[in-house]
């Protein structure tokens, strides 16, 4: 600790002053919502030790990886093991093999026009969907869907996108836009023009999916106002309707206004494993301050190259193995136990009178008590009584209040005993 007159001492000569820290960083709320809930957890089990705890709160998937996906991340080591096989860093961008087979499979089959080139490998999207910031201006003003993942407003609060947080729980400087069952989980276009917005579909934490339609209406807005669309498309494995989009390049015109993230973490199971990817198509365009036109591709490139040096080899080639015959078959068996899951929650939560959303193509069910039980009121209704534990909607944004989402990534044991011990509660 400094003594008050050195502290003095310290601003006064400037020779001597600390390094600064970046302040944007205070902004930040400590109440972070998982911490929280793990806290609350805690607190329980020390009171409660015999208690048999059921968490169906954190998005992170429980079943092991694929056999497919398995052998080829045994052979990716073994070839490390090789003087002839060996490989030492790879090209930044990911392996060709790996990038044509998702262009191959997530777009060519689909009807969208994206090509190798336009992919870059990465090691998740939540570093994607933070990063990706750093290529656009500071002035841009940006849109977040309410609720929503915790990671775009996090990180646009740390590049120093946003005022502070204010009461209504919400950060100046953002625009948020309401998705509640009013407007069936679509935002509605907002009035004031935004720079970039950010839409994830499948929803999470809303579980809720966006048509053809309603993405056509976003790729209209962007194109006529110059907006930028992040499409955050992690959950696009979950969706078996035939009419939802598993992509937003599926939407005409958004080769011009779209960044889409995806990820293996949801798909795979690969969230220990770590690969993702980011599409940046080369007509992307957006403008320098004297409006000159750029694409957006070339400046992430540069960042990519520049910031990161690849995926490890053995990841990208298990990562490349969900498109073999057999992966595809063994990874959409894990999918369907997942969804067996999210069918159960939805039934068993109708029966209880609760208003149900989500869970058909997505692993999220989001339900509202429609009692005007507040969300951390559920919660702690869930935890004590129950030893459920869920996850509060309010933690998503404001409009999330009075909302709660269940999750399928649990066995589907204990979604069954979850369900049951929910149904002996008095409401
Ligand atoms: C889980 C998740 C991701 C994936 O993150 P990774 O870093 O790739 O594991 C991305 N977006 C959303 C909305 C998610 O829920």
């Amino acid at each position: 600790m400094l003594r008050e007159e050195d502290r003095f001492f310290y601003i006064w000569d400037k020779n001597k002053q600390m390094a600064r820290i970046n302040e944007n960083y205070l902004k930040l709320q400590a109440g972070y919502l998982f911490p929280e809930i793990g806290r609350r957890v805690r607190e329980f089990q020390k009171e409660n030790p015999q208690a048999d705890v059921i968490k169906m709160g954190i998005g992170d998937v429980t079943r092991p990886l694929v056999p497919a996906v398995i052998r080829a991340f045994h052979e990716g080591v073994e070839e490390m093991s090789g003087v002839d096989t060996f490989k030492g860093y790879g090209p930044e961008q990911g392996y060709d093999f790996l990038r044509k087979a998702i262009v191959q499979n997530e777009y060519t089959n689909r009807g969208a026009d994206i090509h190798a080139d336009e992919v870059f490998i990465s090691d998740g999207s939540k570093c994607d969907t933070g990063n990706i910031l750093e290529i656009f201006g500071q002035q841009n003003i940006i849109a977040v869907q309410d609720p929503v993942y915790p990671v775009y407003v996090d990180t646009s609060v740390m590049a120093g996108r946003t005022g502070k947080f204010t009461e209504k729980g919400t950060y100046d400087g953002l625009v948020y836009m309401p998705c509640t069952a009013e407007n069936n989980f679509i935002p509605e276009i907002p009035s004031e023009k935004v720079d970039i917005v950010f839409l994830c579909y499948p929803n999470n934490p809303t579980g809720t999916t966006a048509g053809k339609m309603e993405l056509k209406k976003w790729v209209d807005y962007a194109l006529e106002h110059k907006t930028v669309i992040l499409f955050d498309a992690a959950y696009e494995a979950y969706i078996s309707d035939r009419e939802i989009p598993h992509s937003i390049y599926e939407i005409e015109g958004a080769r011009e206004v779209a960044i889409e993230f995806r990820s293996f973490s949801k798909t795979a199971g690969f969230t220990g494993t770590r690969c993702a990817y980011i599409v940046i198509p080369k007509s992307l365009m957006a403008s320098t301050g004297d409006g000159e036109v750029k694409p957006l591709h070339s400046l992430w490139f540069r960042r990519h190259t520049t910031k990161f040096n690849g995926v490890s080899y053995p990841v990208q080639k298990a990562a490349a193995a969900i498109y073999s015959q057999e992966g595809k078959k063994e990874v959409r068996e894990t999918i369907q136990y997942y969804m067996n899951n999210a069918r159960v929650l939805r039934e068993s939560l109708s029966k209880l009178g609760f208003w149900v959303y989500g869970g058909v193509n997505s692993p999220y069910v989001w339900v509202n008590s429609g009692r005007g039980i507040k969300s951390w009121d559920l919660f702690d209704k869930l935890l004590n009584e129950a030893h459920v534990v869920g996850t509060p909607g309010s933690g998503f944004g404001p409009s999330g209040e009075g909302y709660f989402r269940f999750s399928s990534f649990a066995t589907h044991e204990n979604v069954l005993k979850a369900m049951e011990r929910l149904n002996n509660l008095k409401w």
